[in-house]
């Protein structure tokens, strides 16, 4: 009994640990949640995040790590700019973006980060 505890415990830290802000704010509004630096504020007014949200964003997380936190920034808007042209759509530009492909075709599979590889992303963009 002891052991499942631990075990099921182990499974989820990674959702447990995500900082998460409730606020009037951000983001702004048509957004559920961003995640700003590993800290993912989210609109008070909705319901408190699922676990398959809190999973996209955690995805967000290793992407920002994997190229310095800043670099993912610069690269995420540059990628929604080309896009938005492309698509001539600002939310289709959004969700094509390949870090947002990556997170949004995985968030549903809580283990996901459990196994992907480095710089997951790269087969979305
Ligand atoms: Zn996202």
């Amino acid at each position: 009994m002891l052991v499942a505890t631990n075990h099921a415990k182990r499974i989820t830290s990674g959702i447990d640990d995500l900082k998460i802000i409730y606020s009037k704010y951000l983001p702004f509004k048509g957004f559920r949640a961003i995640n700003l630096f590993g800290v993912v504020f989210a609109r008070k007014e909705h319901p408190a995040l699922s676990r398959r949200i809190i999973n996209h964003e955690l995805i967000h997380t290793r992407q920002m790590l994997e190229l310095m936190v800043i670099g993912f920034y610069v690269w995420y808007v540059i990628e929604w700019i080309i896009k938005w042209i492309i698509y001539k759509n600002r939310l289709e530009a959004y969700r094509n973006i390949g870090f947002e492909r990556e997170a949004f075709d995985n968030d549903s599979n809580l283990d996901y980060l459990k196994y992907r590889k480095w710089y997951g992303f790269a087969s979305y963009v």
